[in-house]
This record gives structure tokens, C-alpha cells and sequence, in this order.
């Protein structure tokens, strides 16, 4: 008979559910036209009735299935008790049916940790850009990204009625990444993606430095790994801190998952065990080929300027 799935992959089908059910309330509280925005620390750092409610479907969902992993979400919330109707329980069968990467059989519950941002790109979500808008539900295991959930609840909506609307991307390093179709950026064009709404004198240096034959400047981290593994943009290059753990690591588990790397600025990896610092200080720097390319040519007054 056979053996019951590994954990890793019994949290991955569960997570890959969890983000679809995230994706129906990104798409429910916009379209009841209420979008319920909070300042955080500034006009561009939002939060929406969708952030919360999403948080919590996605936290309480997962808490509940494995009550011993350590689950991380971007957003503050009152610890009140999680209505019935935020809970999904279901996971996906074909995820499940895959097996485990060898290194990953004996994981343990209290081993995981779980980064979640339940709405990347909130800046576009109130301004309409709702294809820059992801849900993220990044897996660490020993200080690493090793799986990813990267729902996209928007994907297709510009593609006409009988498109189907939204997708689910998911990855796990030893594996691959499932959901889309890994193609190559134009071969000898360097395209840089970076943010559209956080950007800085540091981070319009940077990219100038690099010499691109063009910038795309949209929302998300989720959605910018996305530019990269479709071969839209060559690099995603972001000179600034204010990206955080919940926006890299189940971005960082499908790029590497497909052999792409990311780091920050200064080419330092990321960690992701649960006492580490929630700030990427250092800023962002992410391809699918040729990072070595990119690294040479940040400028080391750049790397100076940001501190780990
Ligand atoms: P962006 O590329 O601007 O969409 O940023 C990617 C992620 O990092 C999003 O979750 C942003 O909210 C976050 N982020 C980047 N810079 C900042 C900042 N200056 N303040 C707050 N959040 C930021
Ligand atoms: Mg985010
Ligand atoms: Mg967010």
C-alpha cells in the first residue's frame, strides 16, 4: 500500500487550496465595492478588508491542519476567533499524488515555517491594477524557501468572458514550478522590472547603472517573479528596503525551483527562520538567467547605501 504523503506536500495541497479560496475573497470584497483601506505607515503602505479577511482564511486555515507549524502573516489583526465561513479545509489531489524530493520526507511540523502575505500589491488593488495583485504562501524549512504558492486572483481578467479567471502557480525546490509556462526573456535584451509605487532616488540610480533596454515598473513582488518566469523582464532590481519576508519567500522557492536565483542588493540569500528579521534592508535582486550579468553591475555606492 501506499505510504501516507510527506508533510511538505500534505502543507503544499493544503496551501495551494488555501490561496485559491484567498483568491475568491480578494475577488468578493472588490467587487462589493468596499475596499475598507487602512494607513499603515503611510499613504503607500495600505491595508484592505481583503488583506485581513484573506490573513485570516489563510492563517486559521493552515493553524488548523498543522497546529505546530510557525505561520508568519504581513498584517496585524485582533486574535479574535475566525468565522467558520474563512476556513477552507480542502487541498489538491494531483500535489498530493507527487512525490516528496528525498531531503524533504522526514520534515516535521515544528520544523516549518510558513511566510504568508495574503494580498501583495495592495497599492494596484485600490487603483484598479488588479493583475499586479498576488496571494503568497511561502514554505521555509532550516532558513530556506522550499515551496511556494503564488496565486494570481486577477490573471485573465483583461482576456475576454470566456478566459478562465485567476491561477494557482506552485513550486518546491528538488521538484519544479507548476501552473505557467516557463519561458525565456528575449535573448540579449536586458529588461529590468522594478516597483511602480515604492520607487526612490536609490532605486532609479541603481536600474540606470545597469544600462536596460527597458524598465517595466509594476506592483508586487509575487507579480514580478511572475514577469521573470514568463520572460517578460530579465531582472527584477529593486535598490530599497521594503520588501519583506512574506513578499520573497514563496517567490524565492518557485525561481529557484526553476533555476533562476534571487538575493538582495549586495547578493547576500535570504533567511526565513522564524526569528529572523522581517525586512529585506537591502533591497532586491532577482533573475532567471544570468544573475552574474546583473550582480557585476550594481554599483558598489549602491551597495553601500543599503545596509542588511
Ligand atoms: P512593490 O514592488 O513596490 O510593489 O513592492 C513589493 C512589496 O514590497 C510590496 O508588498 C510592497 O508593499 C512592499 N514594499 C516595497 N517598498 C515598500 C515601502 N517603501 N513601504 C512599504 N512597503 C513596501
Ligand atoms: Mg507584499
Ligand atoms: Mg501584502
Amino acid at each position: 500500500s501506499m505510504a501516507s504523503p510527506a508533510l511538505l506536500m500534505r502543507v503544499v495541497a493544503s496551501a495551494y487550496s488555501v490561496a485559491e479560496k484567498a483568491a475568491t475573497i480578494v475577488r468578493n470584497v472588490m467587487s462589493a465595492g468596499d475596499l475598507g483601506i487602512v494607513e499603515k505607515a503611510g499613504p503607500n503602505d495600505l491595508q484592505t478588508k481583503a488583506d485581513r479577511l484573506v490573513q485570516m482564511s489563510i492563517c486559521a486555515s493552515l493553524a488548523r491542519k498543522f497546529p505546530k507549524v510557525t505561520i508568519i502573516g504581513e498584517e496585524e489583526l485582533p486574535t479574535d476567533d475566525v468565522t467558520e465561513d474563512l476556513i477552507e479545509d480542502g487541498h489538491c489531489e494531483e500535489i498530493l499524488k507527487k512525490p516528496c524530493p528525498a531531503q524533504y520526507t522526514g520534515i516535521k511540523e515544528e520544523e516549518l515555517v510558513i511566510w504568508v502575505d495574503p494580498l501583495d500589491g495592495t497599492k494596484e488593488y485600490t487603483e484598479g491594477l488588479l493583475d499586479h495583485v498576488t496571494v503568497l504562501i511561502g514554505i521555509a524549512y532550516g532558513g530556506k524557501a522550499i515551496a511556494g504558492v503564488i496565486n494570481q486572483p486577477y490573471y485573465n481578467y483583461e482576456a475576454g468572458a470566456n478566459a478562465v479567471l485567476g491561477r494557482t502557480i506552485w513550486g518546491v525546490l528538488g521538484m519544479g514550478a507548476f501552473g505557467f509556462q516557463l519561458t525565456e526573456a528575449p535573448a540579449g535584451k536586458h529588461i529590468v522590472v522594478t516597483t511602480r509605487s515604492h520607487s526612490s532616488a536609490l532605486v532609479n540610480e541603481c536600474i540606470t547603472a545597469l544600462n536596460p533596454d527597458a524598465v517595466i515598473r509594476v506592483g508586487g513582488a509575487g507579480n514580478k517573479i511572475i514577469q521573470l518566469i514568463e520572460g517578460k523582464a530579465s531582472a527584477y532590481v529593486f535598490a530599497s528596503p521594503g520588501c519583506k519576508k512574506w513578499d520573497t519567500c514563496a517567490p524565492e522557492a518557485i525561481l529557484h525551483a526553476v533555476g533562476g536565483k534571487i538575493t538582495d542588493i549586495r547578493g547576500n540569500p535570504f533567511q526565513y527562520n522564524k526569528e529572523v528579521k522581517h525586512m529585506n534592508s537591502a533591497g532586491v535582486l532577482a533573475t532567471l538567467r544570468n544573475y552574474d550579468y546583473y550582480a557585476s553591475r550594481i554599483p558598489n555606492t549602491v551597495k553601500e547605501s543599503l545596509v542588511p
